[in-house]
């Protein structure tokens, strides 16, 4: 038996070169309230918490937040911690629990599941090392060799740019491809025509039998989402993702019920508890967790689990090796989201700068390793060209 002797947390934000996206480039809440619809900048992540939890023998497990990294920091270095230190790191459900109900008056969703998210997958990765195996094998095996992925990128664009990105996608083996739509409520039948000007588009390029689908990052409201939905239907849509603010869930329930395309989303939802009420309402047909947002590899494993008793298929958010293992280990998680490697836009490809480890989609699959345990992951040195580390 070991114990946990040391939590330590650091910040990694981005100073390096950035890409911006230009107005339009997928619709978000913000629509409403912002004066410059398509605005991303406050779904950017350009730092990331990363927390070591290391034991007695020296071993050290690597867990990763990407919301709000600042506070993510604070909860975990003031609450968490001191949870943590000296117990055994294989006791994971217990530590889970501990951390869950010591912040419930404050936690729960948002930045306290965040923050135990980071620590439970700190607490996975140490576990792998322990027992010397990767983490799917810890969960239920190897169910897919390889894992398929989808390319998930294509924001709303001018159709010549939309068709080239498309195609460098199918050139790459890439079976599966997912667009963001740029226009909401503020832009009338104009934007409506323009989002399914989109959808052709892609349709048309990449014929049909590759599947997409088209992800509105909680843009529209639900009378603007109920007059899209069917103007969607010819274009074959594998799901239509967050058409309404998380909160919504009647809301995604009616749009489910309309039995038009498919609905994607969860990627902004915590816990068991809330996976549950999503599923009690019938409110998704994919349900889109991130790993590092929901609870960790703890909670994920359960939602997953509770997903396959219900007919609900998962797609993590995001791809990455926290989320590739869980999909690796269950036949309710057919295919995986997988971010391009490319320069830095809206943080969602940071992992790349930050870890090594993350495998590298070949003919639209990635694989996991049986010779690496843990989650796979080691942190690289920062180069400062690139990164000021706060600790
Ligand atoms: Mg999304």
């Amino acid at each position: 038996m070991t114990r946990i002797t040391q939590v330590r947390t650091s910040i990694w934000e981005w100073v390096g070169p950035t890409t911006s996206l230009p107005p339009n480039s997928c619709t978000t809440p913000n629509d409403l309230v912002g004066d410059r619809p398509g605005d991303l900048s406050p779904f950017t992540f350009l730092g990331w918490l990363v927390v070591e939890v290391e034991c007695a023998d020296g071993t050290i497990g690597i867990g990763n937040a990407a919301l709000a990294p600042h506070a993510t920091k604070v909860v975990i270095d003031s609450y968490l911690k001191p949870l943590l230190v000296g117990h055994d790191p294989l006791d994971s459900e217990f530590l889970w629990q501990s951390m869950y109900r010591r912040t419930m008056a404050f936690g729960r969703k948002g930045i306290g599941m965040a923050a135990i998210s980071a620590v439970d997958l700190a607490i996975w990765d140490l576990k792998g090392k322990l027992l010397r195996q990767p983490v799917f094998r810890l969960l239920g095996g190897r169910t897919k060799s390889p894992l398929p992925v989808y390319a998930s990128k294509l924001y709303s664009q001018p159709e010549r740019e939309l068709a080239r990105e498309a195609q460098t996608y199918l050139e790459q083996g890439f079976k599966m491809m997912k667009l963001r739509l740029g226009w909401g409520p503020r832009h009338g039948l104009d934007g409506m025509r323009r989002n399914v000007e989109l959808v052709r588009i892609l349709r048309e390029t990449v014929g049909d039998g590759i599947e997409i689908m088209a992800d509105v990052y909680m843009g529209w409201d639900l009378e603007y989402a109920k007059r899209m939905l069917p103007k969607l239907v010819p274009y074959n849509l594998r799901w239509l993702e967050e058409p309404l603010p998380a909160d919504d869930i009647a809301g995604y329930a009616q749009l489910k019920a309309m039995g038009h395309v498919a609905i994607a989303g969860g990627e902004h939802e915590f816990s068991l508890a809330g996976f549950r009420q999503l599923i009690d309402a019938r409110a998704i047909d994919f349900a889109q967790f991130d790993t590092n947002r929901v609870g960790g590899i703890t909670a994920a494993h359960k939602i997953t689990s509770l997903c396959e008793a219900h007919g609900v298929f998962v797609v993590p958010h995001a791809g990455q090796m926290h989320n590739y293992h869980i999909v690796m280990s269950s036949y309710a998680a057919p295919f995986a989201e997988y971010f391009p490697n490319g320069p830095v836009e809206v943080g969602n490809e940071l992992f790349w700068y930050i870890f090594d480890g993350e495998p590298v989609a070949e003919h639209g699959c990635v694989d996991l390793r049986d010779d690496q345990f843990g989650l796979g992951l080691t942190l690289r040195t920062p180069r400062p060209s690139e990164f000021r580390v706060l600790r």
